[in-house]
């Protein structure tokens, strides 16, 4: 008998995915990150990254990463607990803490470790989180995993979030209110002033996964916090990641005193794992400054976005409800979308399809994303595509 029968028919499961147009393949990226990409031997305009200040290759960012790997090697050797701790990483802590105007920072090696690693440091059985439905899998994965009663409310509804927060046997019980800053998948902004108000009705705290806006939104870059001027005792927990907007590798957590200190005494994630190279902690901050300084990256972004907002519409098309660099066309069905992106990349634009269960189903959609290093001419040269591919 084969080993893949029975409950191990990996095969058949394989199969009914390609019959849905649920597969998923990878392809062989053969250049740098950036707006001209080659990919399996061929070059795109991608619109699907999410480097949206274009830092993944900056030269002065590449340049303090191969300047600290002459000088630190390149492991990070051992966790943050053991002798992993290098003074690149506090020093890129305690840069992030300025920036975000909160007591300090705790580095994670990627987000989606900094949110298992939170959730699961501060709830336990007994307790409650309540997370936006449309939440980030991460943060879905982390509540599910912290053993605590585990409850979603109606995507950016601060009513329904209420309701919930009411929930009777929790008055002295820890309630984790949980939401991406922008969604991922949609672009959207929650209305977090709201959802903060009612966070301290019921005493409970708020948890923001700011991954998108880091970079994109506020004055300086200082996301969904800055954009509504939230402190710490609004946002208790302010996560962030390094692999977009910053362009390099890892994640953040930013709160008070007492919560880095509970979270290097409790998160799992972060005591049992190396730390990240400290070449990266170094190309970080000087990332964080290009990032704080140069606003024509975002003024630029902007201006990107308006321009193909505007024509997307004028097409026809489908627009969420988004102002950040994350504007997805809604096309309905897998299929459909997949032949849209297949018919895009022919013309040699790349976009990725979101599918199920990435996002609700019958809302495959193609995630455009912009980076600053796009142009203008770039832009239209998508709509121009999208006018020609568009069902007349
Ligand atoms: C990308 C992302 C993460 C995961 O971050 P990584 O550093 O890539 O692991 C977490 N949350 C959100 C909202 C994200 O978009």
């Amino acid at each position: 008998m084969s080993n893949e029968t029975g409950p191990w028919a990996l095969s058949s499961e394989l199969e009914a995915r390609k019959q849905k147009h649920l597969y998923r393949k990878r392809r062989l990226l053969q250049s740098p990150q950036g707006t001209q990409v080659l990919l399996d031997n061929k070059p795109y305009l991608a619109f699907c990254s999410n480097d949206y200040l274009g830092l993944a290759n900056h030269p002065d960012v590449v340049a303090a990463f191969q300047r600290a790997a002459n000088e630190c090697g390149v492991g990070g050797g051992a966790s943050h607990l053991v002798n992993g701790h290098h003074q690149q990483h506090h020093a890129l802590e305690e840069e992030l803490a300025e920036f975000t105007g909160r007591d300090r920072v705790l580095l994670f090696s990627n987000g989606y470790m900094a949110n298992i690693g939170a959730v699961n440091a501060l709830l336990g059985k007994g307790d409650l989180v309540l997370e936006d439905r449309l939440n980030h899998a991460s943060l879905l994965d982390a509540g599910l995993l912290s053993g605590a009663r585990f409850q979603r409310y109606q995507h950016a509804n601060p009513t329904s979030l209420q309701q919930y927060l009411s929930k009777p046997g929790y008055d002295d019980k820890r309630k984790l209110v949980v939401t991406d800053g922008v969604f991922s998948m949609d672009g959207d902004i929650p209305p977090l002033p709201e959802l903060a108000q009612s966070c301290k009705e019921k005493n409970a705290w708020l948890m923001v996964d700011d991954a998108h806006g880091f970079g994109t939104l506020g004055e300086n870059g200082g996301g969904c916090v800055e954009h509504f001027n939230l402190g710490q005792n609004d946002v208790q927990v302010l996560m962030g990641t390094l692999g977009k907007a910053f362009g390099t590798s890892g994640a953040f957590v930013a709160g008070s005193e007492l919560l880095i200190e509970t979270l290097i005494q409790k998160a799992r994630t972060y005591i049992y794992t190396t730390a990240m190279p400290p070449a990266i902690a170094a190309a970080t901050r000087v990332s964080l400054k290009l990032l704080q300084k140069e606003n024509w990256r975002r003024e630029h972004l902007a201006e990107l976005i308006k321009r193909f907002r505007h024509g997307a519409d004028q097409l026809g098309y489908e627009l969420m409800d988004s102002a950040s660099p994350i504007q997805p066309l809604v096309i309905g069905s897998e299929e459909k979308a997949l032949k849209l992106t297949a018919w895009l990349e022919n013309k040699g634009v790349l976009i990725t399809a979101i599918r199920p269960p990435t996002v609700p189903k019958g809302t495959a959609r193609l995630r455009v994303t912009f980076s600053a290093d796009h142009t203008l001419e770039q832009v239209d040269t998508l709509l121009e595509l999208l006018d020609q591919a568009r069902p007349k």
